[in-house]
């Protein structure tokens, strides 16, 4: 009866299918975020390295400082992003032992005396020249400047990209983002495009005294919560995250960093919300890259990934709950020991409703999830009742070398239950 049952509502199927996926890890999730367009993203800890058993860190991110023509760097810049950054360092720092990867964070270049290393570059062009969609002309200039005066190469590295084109107006009431404010990046190579100013300082999140702004006027701590959050969220995207967001039960450590937490980092600060952590999918993703891993493959970096997932077994739980289980044997090169599920709901455009799960890969290859939050469907599910709706399910495997293979799959759900036909189309 079971078995009649779960054939009517499922379609499963052993053996016969094999995907082969070779998403090169330079081109998966690597696509310059859009973030400026779907809205603007934007206690000093001790000094962080980033540890690790073997005491080797992995190679440092560097911080560029780029000025315009008519502008020179910020007072006390220096400082302000010294404290700002291991104030970011220590937020991934947490994240990457909540999730159980212990004491593992980003570093940052530093000197023989530990002082932060800065790259200033000046621009070509005036404030005026640069606008909200120039990331590419800012990093042309960044990159060839770099190559030329310090015979750096940024296609070799990950960047934190200040740059002084916030605008505030003559009564310093009102800021205009005129530059680009997103992330782009590889498991080797990234960029984040941020904003320096005055006000930047991860030491004033907890501040509730008024100066700041934020498509209106808001306290210091809240301008904060926008700029440290976005330097956080964009540097996210040079690690080469996408989005994703906090399942329900997630919600009471706040909102994921890669969602909108870049935009609550900070709150609990002032007793103004809940903050933002890392998702364990963020964080899964980020111990294969470089950047994190000490034991990192350049090899392995370079050779294109492939990924074959076998046995794919997609049904609805036997207890008849609104939860779907998913498993399979996943085969990968280089070797795949993670794999992280992203579940999006599709009338939601764009990915940063999309709510993550992650399981290991054995020895077997054997993975297994089970999708059980629809929260974000308009009608949600309740006991024994499906949420309606249309998803992608992204199966994504982590490579060691830092690259992801992904496949996807696009389903809905009406009230009696989940139509899972697409899952037996390759
Ligand atoms: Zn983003």
């Amino acid at each position: 009866m079971k078995m009649m049952t779960d054939r009517r509502i499922s379609r499963y199927f052993w053996g016969v299918l094999v995907w082969m996926v070779a998403l090169s890890g330079w081109a998966a999730d690597s696509a310059l975020s859009a973030d400026s367009v779907v809205q603007t993203e934007s206690n000093p800890a001790s000094v962080i390295t980033a540890t690790v058993s073997s005491g080797v860190q992995p190679r440092p991110v560097k911080i560029v400082y780029f000025y315009p023509t008519d502008c020179k760097p910020f007072e006390n810049h220096r400082e302000r992003i010294d404290r700002t950054m291991r104030f970011v360092q220590d937020f991934y720092l947490r994240g990457m032992r909540e999730s159980g990867f212990g004491d593992c964070t980003f570093a940052l270049e530093r000197d023989a005396d530990s002082q932060l290393v800065i790259h200033y570059v000046p621009g070509e062009k005036p404030r005026s020249g640069y606008g909200r969609d120039s990331a590419w002309n800012v990093r042309n200039e960044v990159k060839k400047y770099l190559a030329e005066h310090e015979n750096l190469d940024i296609e070799n590295e990950v960047i934190v990209l200040f740059q002084t084109l916030l605008a505030w107006n003559d009564a310093h009431t009102e800021a205009t983002e005129l530059g680009p404010y997103v992330g782009w990046g590889t498991a080797t190579k990234g960029t984040a495009w941020v904003y320096d100013d005055p006000l930047l300082d991860a030491t004033l999140l907890s501040s509730k005294e008024p100066g700041g702004y934020y498509h209106g006027a808001c306290s210091i701590g809240e301008f904060n919560s926008h700029y440290v959050g976005g330097i956080a969220h964009e540097l996210g995207h040079g690690f080469s995250l996408p989005h994703d967001c906090e399942r329900n039960e997630e919600r009471e450590r706040g909102n994921s960093l890669m969602g909108s937490g870049n935009h609550t980092m900070g709150t609990d600060l002032r007793g103004e919300g809940r903050g933002s952590f890392l998702s364990k999918a963020s964080a899964t993703r980020l111990a294969t890259i470089r950047a994190f891993d000490p034991n990192f493959s350049e090899e392995f970096s370079m050779t294109t990934p492939k990924m074959e997932i076998s046995h794919l077994n997609v049904r609805v739980a036997e207890d008849r709950s609104a939860k779907i289980l998913v498993s399979g044997v996943m085969h990968g090169t280089p070797q795949i020991k993670q794999m992280v599920l992203y579940h999006d709901n599709e009338s939601i455009p764009s990915d940063y409703d999309a709510i993550t799960w992650v399981s290991p890969v054995n020895n077997q290859g054997e993975f297994a999830f089970a999708v059980d939050d629809f929260w974000k469907a308009s009608q949600p599910a309740g006991e024994n009742v499906w949420a309606v709706g249309r998803w992608q399910m992204r199966l994504v495997g982590c490579h060691d070398g830092g690259a992801t293979s992904q496949v996807k799959f696009d389903y809905s759900t009406a009230e009696q239950g989940p139509d899972l036909t697409p899952f037996s189309t390759p």
